[in-house]
């Protein structure tokens, strides 16, 4: 006998789903890291245009393929290094 219970959990704000451009795994779009990319650059600043999301995980694991990978996630050819992304990110910290 199955308990048909139908109470479905509530959650108090529908919470939107994106996924990591880099290891494709999906969160919660509130702790991910949001970039346009203009000029072949990663741009932090959030006006319309494409944007890419990228976990904290992928940005602070090292990755020799990190352009690489990003420009073909991307779509674009994409200079930014690793490197420059954390420090603008995590500035101070670690
Ligand atoms: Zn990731």
């Amino acid at each position: 006998m199955l308990n048909n219970t139908k109470k479905s959990i509530i959650t108090p704000k529908h919470t939107p789903i994106r996924m990591c451009v880099l290891c494709k795994n999906r969160f919660k779009q509130n702790i991910l890291y949001r970039f346009r990319v203009e000029n072949n650059e990663l741009c932090a600043d959030l006006k319309c245009g494409r944007s890419v999301y990228l976990c904290k995980a992928c940005i602070l694991k090292d990755n020799h393929k990190w352009q690489k990978a990003l420009s073909r996630a991307c779509k674009n050819t994409i200079k930014t290094s690793q490197q420059d992304l954390k420090e603008r990110i995590f500035n101070g910290k670690g």
